[in-house]
């Protein structure tokens, strides 16, 4: 038929265009497209989504992490038009949703004893980052190079210093700016070590321990492909937050509701004193959370420490989350068989269909979340990628996006920038599987060939 896709992207070309007439860029947030790939969207069902010049995908992007219970989630979608119809939109006051999600969140997480919701992971880093300098009374925030805690002038910092800069310089433990227009001042308040390196941080805690107020850690670096804790740092950074009276914030917007009902916290067993939540706690709706100890949250339960937002736990937010959470609650165990089965088999195929084509590379992840890093024809071989300095020395952006353009070509689709993630969601199938991994096959093979 005339809507079945053949590969080409006429239409997508054409309505991109259009879109970037209006819309600088053609996108409302950076890096979702790349050049040369602008898809535009038709619509998703499950783990497949369409583009509108009929192309079909098998989708390990997920909307960027939401999308857990894949497009178009009927239970989820059903539950936010009956709140909607039952409430409306905006609540005004306090009402039994807010009970509800509030008790399914302390109740999954060690964590958390009390939140507050907010409506995208930017927000609720920023006020997680506010509550740690307002509880310690100290100023500076310990983040990791390479990792994301969203676009706030505050936070977007050494991010990916080499990416949006060419240049290649020296790791050095003073922030870089992630975009034109942030004030230095932002980053006198912020101090940048590297993920898996406990001397380097231990050092940094005895230059500056009195000032420290916090450290901010994706517990599982998700935002330079995926680098898993090295055994023992994520105790470490519990112990030595701990030891000089600074707080340990746990960034688990992607982790959260992802790698157990719990997150990281629950499956790694290391428990911070602030948490934040977005992507999958909506299962596709905008909606986050940040809480903690009920020490460390009474400043923002007596309003010491201002947080707020027109839209926090409105009901469309709410709605969604309450059924998200109450399926992962009465359906853990199926949920996670699925995430986790097909997360490790999606990983050890894919290792195997690149390495048996003659591709160096490592696959790293855990549960439904990993990364592909090619090597670089000239990097050492690695047993694994432990930190930002080591991924932009190993990883190859050429071949990285070669094999993307091989796997869209093939109907899989994941992110096309090279150190965002795979994920896999509750719905991806057995057969999904298999054509990933016959799709990688020759993608693999391919690459080399070219
Ligand atoms: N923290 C982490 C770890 C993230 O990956 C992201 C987004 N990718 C954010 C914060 C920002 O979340 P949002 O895009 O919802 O503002």
């Amino acid at each position: 038929s005339d809507d079945e896709g053949d590969g080409a992207f006429t239409r997508s070309q054409a309505l991109f265009e259009r879109v970037a007439r209006t819309i600088a860029g053609g996108e409302s947030s950076y890096a979702r497209l790349k050049k040369g790939l602008e898809l535009c969207f038709d619509h998703g069902e499950g783990s497949h989504f369409w583009d509108i010049d009929g192309n079909e995908y098998i989708d390990y992007s997920l909307g960027y992490g939401p999308l857990i219970f894949g497009h178009r989630p009927k239970k989820i979608i059903e539950a936010v038009f009956e709140a909607v119809n039952r409430y409306g939109t905006v609540a005004t006051f306090p009402y039994d949703l807010d009970a509800e999600v509030g008790e399914l969140i302390t109740e999954l997480v060690p964590g958390v004893d009390l939140l507050r919701f907010a409506n995208s992971g930017t927000e609720a880093t920023m006020a997680a980052a506010r509550l740690a300098r307002a509880y310690t009374g100290r100023s500076k925030i310990v983040q990791m190079e390479g990792g994301y805690h969203g676009w706030a002038d505050t936070h977007f910092w050494s991010s990916h210093p080499d990416v949006w800069r060419p240049e290649v310089s020296p790791y050095s433990p003073v922030p870089r700016p992630g975009s034109r227009g942030i004030p230095a001042c932002y980053g006198e308040a912020l101090l940048i070590a590297q993920y898996n390196d406990r001397e380097g941080l231990a050092q940094l805690f005895e230059r500056y321990g009195d000032d420290i107020a916090a450290v901010l850690v994706e517990p599982v670096q998700c935002n330079t492909g995926v680098i898993l804790p090295e055994p023992g740092y994520l105790e470490f950074l519990r112990e030595i937050t701990r030891a000089y009276g600074a707080l340990l914030i746990f960034d688990e917007v992607i982790t959260g509701f992802r790698l157990a009902p719990g997150g990281a916290q629950e499956r790694l067993g290391v428990v911070p004193d602030i948490s934040t939540f977005a992507k999958a706690l909506g299962g596709g709706f905008p909606i986050a959370a940040f809480g903690g100890s009920f020490e460390v949250m009474q400043l923002e339960a007596t309003n010491q420490v201002m947080h707020g937002g027109t839209y926090t736990a409105n009901v469309v937010a709410l709605a969604a989350a309450r059924a998200v959470l109450t399926e992962m609650k009465t359906r853990r165990q199926e949920i996670w068989s699925v995430l986790d089965g097909y997360g490790e088999r999606l990983r050890e195929g894919l290792a195997e269909a690149c390495r048996s084509a003659g591709l160096r590379c490592l696959v790293q992840g855990i549960g439904p979340v990993w990364h592909i890093f090619f090597a670089k024809p000239d990097a050492p071989d690695l047993e694994r990628i432990r930190n930002y300095r080591e991924a932009h020395a190993y990883a190859s952006i050429e071949l990285f996006d070669r094999f993307h353009r091989a796997m869209l070509a093939r109907g899989v689709y994941f992110h096309p920038y090279h150190f965002e993630r795979w994920f896999v969601s509750a719905v991806h199938t057995e057969d999904d599987v298999r054509r990933t991994l016959e799709a990688a096959a020759e993608a693999a093979q391919e690459v080399v060939a070219s």
